[in-house]
């Protein structure tokens, strides 16, 4: 493939969302391959945020930010801050998903309101990253019946979690840092729930990316799968009969530029290397 079709092939891929054919949710349970995708609910944020933005940076990964609308809709002051927080998040190659417009318990609200709640969201993003979002993730993980009517009608794509930081209960960083890569431990792979709202949870997010990459130099050695950072939801698709389809190339020829780079780190990790 030559380098102008591959340019142009990523960035139709990065501009047109892929759509699941059955509207099944993801859990994290289930990937092509060992995918931890970090999810960042509840901001932006314009006091905590911008931190994390420049730990993923530093480290190498892409994320998926599951934002509410009222924070950067509007004219105030400070709504106006989120919302530049979440262009640069866009520019700097994250994903952002609806998390609804006021974070409602959905089970307790009239259906023509959860529609709104997901519909305005659906705006905002659209109108501030240029991009429709079609990844959902439920305010308290409380999915219904009247969300999904409008979910199906936008496309989405409902996002849960497998592996959970625990960050409103546990308010910590090594607890955050603990109870995600116990999960991580369990399931080999997932996706991972934050709340970049926390100063806690950003401050453990590099250090679970760097605890990864040091198991990842051990799983190379021993001649195992490494565990990647994606923010590629599609990867969690189950097929629900036959196998999987084949992700197309540009993702493969990314996967593999991914792990020469975790490779050559491991081998110089004495040299006190950064970021694969
Ligand atoms: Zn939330």
């Amino acid at each position: 493939m030559n380098l102008w079709v591959l340019i142009f092939t990523s960035l139709f891929l990065s501009q047109t969302p892929p759509q699941t054919a059955d509207g099944q949710d993801v859990d994290g349970n289930w990937a092509q391959g060992r995918q931890l995708v970090l999810t960042f609910d509840d901001g932006p944020a314009w006091e905590t945020t911008p931190v994390l933005l420049d730990y993923l940076d530093d480290l190498g990964v892409k994320a998926i930010f599951f934002v509410n609308g009222r924070r950067f809709s509007g004219t105030l002051p400070l709504t106006q801050k989120n919302r530049a927080i979440l262009e640069e998040a866009h520019r700097r190659g994250h994903v952002v998903g609806n998390h609804t417009q006021t974070h409602p318990m959905m089970s307790q609200t009239p259906p023509e309101v959860q529609r709104k709640e997901i519909e305005r969201t659906h705006a905002a993003i659209t109108r501030v990253t240029g991009v429709a979002p079609w990844l959902y993730r439920p305010p308290f993980g409380g999915m219904t019946g009247a969300s999904r009517v409008v979910l199906r009608e936008l496309k989405y794509t409902n996002v849960m979690w497998n592996v959970d930081s625990n960050d409103p209960f546990q308010r910590h960083v090594n607890l955050a840092f603990q109870n995600v890569l116990r999960d991580l431990a369990q399931f080999g792979r997932g996706v991972a729930l934050f709340h970049d709202t926390n100063a806690w949870s950003v401050e453990a997010v590099p250090r679970i990316i760097r605890s990864v990459y040091l198991d990842n130099c051990q799983r190379v050695t021993r001649g195992e799968p490494v565990v990647e950072f994606s923010n590629e939801i599609e990867a969690f698709w189950q097929p629900r009969s036959g196998k999987p389809p084949e992700p197309p190339l540009v993702r493969l020829q990314e996967a593999a530029r991914r792990r020469a780079r975790m490779s050559a780190w491991c081998q110089n990790i004495r040299k006190g290397a950064g970021s694969p």
